[in-house]
């Protein structure tokens, strides 16, 4: 199996890039914003409550988020590998997805970090904000409780990768194409 972590702060590109790389390695993608987003339009008892957290650009509990990748993992058994897109986003959240995967004899292969610059994110998220109809890019406000959250919880994870030798850096400035062929080099290498 290969199993990749897609970091990096809001904006930085995970899910544009979590979308080609499945096709390219036939794996299968797993976005706890897109599955948390879902939730929010089925108007679910956790959609009403992720709601309220969403829209104020904090994070949704460990244990919430925790559950849902534990469901979508157990109705995949037979995957070729999964991308995770949005999580990890604090350490407790690593330490339970290494204890999910050991249950499936497997690891996370590689945590590839996309970096870009906080300017640029903002640029970039409230751009995505006028067609997304996304109320958490429509805020500038909103974007600085994203970026202030991913420095404080999410960004110490790339030493807890870096410990493990799993850490790649990818510069997510540039052409798209360009940065995907970065990515599946970073992944190649695994071979
Ligand atoms: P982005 O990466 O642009 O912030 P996402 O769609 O990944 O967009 O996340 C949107 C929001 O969903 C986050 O700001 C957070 O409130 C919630 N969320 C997504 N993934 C997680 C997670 N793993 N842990 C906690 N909250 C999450």
């Amino acid at each position: 199996m290969i199993n990749l972590v897609l970091f990096g702060p809001p904006g930085a590109g995970k899910g544009t890039q979590a979308f080609k790389l499945k096709e390219q390695f036939n794996l299968i993608h797993i976005s706890t914003g897109d599955l948390l987003r879902s939730e929010i339009k089925m108007e679910t008892k956790l959609g009403l409550e992720a709601k309220v957290i969403m829209a104020a650009g904090k994070l949704v509990s460990d244990e919430v988020v925790i559950g849902m990748i534990m469901n979508l993992m157990s109705e995949n058994k037979d995957a070729n590998g999964f991308i995770f897109d949005g999580f990890p986003r604090t350490t407790i959240q690593a330490e339970a997805l290494d204890k999910m995967l050991a249950t499936f004899k497997t690891k996370i292969s590689l945590m590839l970090s996309l970096e870009v610059e906080d300017e640029e994110l903002i640029r970039r998220l409230l751009l995505r904000g006028k067609d997304s109809g996304r109320p958490d890019d429509q805020d500038q406000q909103i974007i600085g409780a994203r970026i202030k959250e991913y420095n404080d919880k999410t960004a110490p994870l790339i030493e807890y990768y870096q410990t493990q030798e799993k850490y790649r850096s990818i510069k997510g400035i540039g052409a798209i194409e360009d940065i995907f062929l970065q990515l599946v080099s970073a992944i190649d290498k695994l071979k």
